[in-house]
């Protein structure tokens, strides 16, 4: 059977550094639920948070790992630079309105590709983008637009989208003096844009907070992954096992221009160990780490709900 394509992402995660101002910042100023509160998986003395639409439907999660003594991070070539969320224009106007009023830090309104385009900043100056989509509805953030890689060589990471993971060129334009290449995945639905920032400007890149950790695409069930990775592996990537991340399943290899990139299932999803209704409440933890919850709950800080945008 022949595989299928990618179908758009599945997660970005970035660094951040305080939690509450991050968790203010997405599910109070963003207005994006906070689906699940738990620990990294390797390194359970720190939070990992995950932000998304009601549900936590692939496609719309954004997850921080929170670092106390992150320091700054410094977005270079070879790195993710920005994460767009898909807005209506409806929302587009209200948000246009609220940050005339307000005194936040923002960009815009630029036009990309023939869309209008807002930069927000989050609290570890990370850019937020939105993205007016005639797909989008409603008031609220719609789950992801886009992503944007940095890459000084577009053209190997272009390979990969295009003939692994189905991905079509759908243009390229120039913004002071930077080409932009921009690929879709088939079918054009939710979160199915990557874009390319070509720039061999000198950088010095530092992961640390404010800087995306990895890109996660989608595999629709644990057969599709399988067959990502065996396809993978035999493009002569260096893929990893398939990793269990009690949310879904996660495999990883770096692109070739050096981002980390993830194909995550969508099952078995947020709901899995607590009620869908209350997701994001309670601290879960993995079976692994239940046997040393006091500890890790004593060196946690403490989180509120977010405060009301
Ligand atoms: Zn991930």
């Amino acid at each position: 059977m022949p595989l299928g394509a990618i179908p758009g992402l599945h997660h970005v995660t970035a660094i951040c550094g305080a939690p509450q101002a991050n968790l203010d910042f997405y599910a109070g100023r963003l207005g994006q639920r906070l689906v699940k509160k738990t620990v990294n998986f390797d390194a359970p003395d720190t939070y990992h948070l995950y932000y998304g639409d009601a549900a936590g439907t692939p496609g719309t999660i954004m997850t921080f790992f929170p670092f106390a003594d992150a320091g700054p991070g410094r977005v270079g070539s070879g790195m993710a630079s920005a994460v767009a969320y898909a807005v209506s224009k409806r929302a587009f106007d209200l948000w246009m309105d609220r940050l005339a009023r307000d005194t936040a830090d923002f960009d815009g309104p630029a036009e990309r590709f023939g869309q209008r385009l807002l930069v927000l900043r989050d609290p570890d100056g990370a850019p937020v983008e939105l993205v007016e989509s005639g797909a989008a509805s409603g008031e609220a953030l719609d789950g992801f637009h886009s992503v944007t890689l940095w890459e000084r060589d577009p053209e190997p990471t272009a390979r990969l989208l295009v003939d692994l993971f189905g991905y079509a060129e759908a243009g390229r334009e120039s913004c002071e003096g930077v080409e932009r290449l921009r690929f879709e995945a088939p079918g054009g639905g939710r979160a199915a844009t990557i874009d390319i920032m070509r720039s061999d400007a000198p950088a010095i890149r530092r992961s640390g907070a404010g800087t995306i950790h990895h890109v996660a695409f989608r595999a629709e069930n644990d057969a599709v992954q399988r067959g990502w990775h065996d396809r993978l592996a035999t493009a002569g990537f260096d893929v990893t096992p398939v990793i269990d991340r009690q949310y879904f399943n996660a495999i990883y290899f770096r692109e070739p221009g050096g981002v980390l990139f993830e194909i995550a299932t969508d099952p078995p999803g947020f709901a899995t160990d607590e009620p869908a209704e209350t997701m994001g409440q309670a601290l879960m933890l993995p079976p692994k780490y239940e046997g040393m919850r006091d500890r890790i709950e004593r060196v946690l800080p403490p989180l509120r709900p977010a405060k009301d945008p």
